[in-house]
């Protein structure tokens, strides 16, 4: 079996690139080589591998295999998605800035302000949702400007390619956090973006079964100096979880083409839905940026957020669900609900909350890919 082309479809490359035959037994599904050292045959004579912090042949599988499907060069994996930023961190020096989105995972405003800026690491916070807001706080010293994109819990979207354009007119480089849309959906290089990072705990892996990021590169000097950080830092992915995600990545396709389609489907139902005061979800007409998500992204996905109006109702609806399960994350194959105020998003305070909208009330949805009936019965009856 060879390797597919680069212009073979997503889930042909999904299937095959990095999961080739093993050579050495015809084995279909990639060997996990639990292996932190490799025996060299004489000095300076490796078969290229000397010890598993700078390389393994379960992670470059992994590696070859993201970086197809995003459409990179590489794509280096780490121990979760904190790490791959904590990463992208690395290849800064004290003095250097970022201009950030004001409405990030909740866990990356608390590295960047509570960690990176006491080694001189700087950070100005804008709504990213208007690029004009990114152009007017590029700096001189102003080295990425990071996006995610749909934000997590309210769902706004940033304009990969209008942003794009500005930071590199200044210089710098863009990376987007594409957790929400795995490659599937949205492939940020394709806008002009520099770095892709995913948390691949969630789509990617897709089963709620390990933790792990990648930070997918598109030059040669990312490339290598990412794979310096991973040898001199050390926050790799285990072989076992890049065997997780390889096998994850397999059914992606299928997988994201039903997220998306019970994903429209939930949402439609919860805005009719009377006890529902309001849903964000970029696949609805009502959604503020619907043309820009028609335009940079290919499918709507499967996150949700609704207003239930309280806490009280939040915490009511909460209590009440049976078969959707409560608990923080998402992409998995099951259906996931959470309060972002008291969760995700308990680090950023009150005040950082209620600045970017965030209320009391709101509840979001990791639509799952059980029988839609069943996961719209639980939400009627929860919100009932
Ligand atoms: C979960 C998540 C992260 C952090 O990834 P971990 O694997 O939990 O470290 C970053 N960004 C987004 C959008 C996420 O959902």
């Amino acid at each position: 079996m060879t390797t597919p082309k680069s212009t073979a479809g997503f889930a042909t490359r999904a299937i095959h690139v990095g999961n080739e035959a093993d050579p050495s037994t015809g084995a279909v599904a990639p060997p996990i080589f639990a292996t932190s050292t490799y025996a060299q045959e004489e000095l300076g004579k490796t078969k290229g591998y000397d010890y598993s912090r700078a390389g393994n042949p379960t992670r470059t599988r992994l590696e070859q295999n993201l970086a197809s499907l995003e459409g990179g060069i590489a794509a280096p994996v780490f121990a979760s998605g904190m790490a791959a930023v904590g990463a992208l961190c690395h290849l800064m020096k004290a003095g250097d800035h970022i201009v950030a989105s004001d409405n990030l995972y909740g866990g990356v405003p608390r590295l960047f302000n509570q960690v990176m800026a006491n080694f001189g690491l700087q950070f100005t916070y804008v709504d990213t949702t208007d690029p004009r807001n990114v152009e007017r706080a590029i700096r001189k010293n102003t080295r990425y400007v990071y996006i995610e994109t749909p934000t997590n819990p309210l769902m706004g979207l940033t304009d990969i390619a209008a942003v794009s354009a500005i930071a590199h007119k200044r210089g710098c480089e863009v990376v987007v956090d594409n957790t929400f849309m795995s490659p599937y959906f949205q492939q940020p290089i394709k806008f002009g973006a520099d770095i892709v990072m995913h948390s691949t705990t969630k789509f990617l892996n897709g089963h709620s079964d390990g933790l792990g990021g990648v930070l997918v590169c598109t030059t040669k000097e990312q490339a290598e100096q990412l794979a310096f950080v991973q040898k001199a830092a050390g926050a790799i992915m285990s072989p076992f979880e890049c065997w997780l995600v390889l096998r994850g990545t397999k059914t992606l396709a299928v997988r994201m083409k039903q997220h998306d389609e019970s994903g429209r489907v939930m949402a439609d139902f919860l805005r009719r839905h009377r006890k529902v005061k309001q849903v964000f979800y970029p696949g609805l007409k009502s959604h503020p940026q619907y043309e820009l998500a028609c335009r940079q992204m290919s499918g709507f996905g499967a996150m949700i957020t609704i207003e239930t109006g309280s806490l009280a109702n939040a915490k009511r609806l909460l209590k009440r669900v049976r078969l959707c399960t409560m608990g923080e994350s998402l992409g998995g194959v099951e259906t996931l609900i959470s309060h972002p105020a008291s969760m995700t998003h308990a680090a950023i305070g009150a005040a950082g909350r209620k600045a970017i909208g965030l209320t009391d009330g709101m509840v979001r949805i990791s639509v799952g890919i059980e029988d839609l009936g069943d996961l719209i019965a639980d939400l009627e009856q929860a919100l009932g």
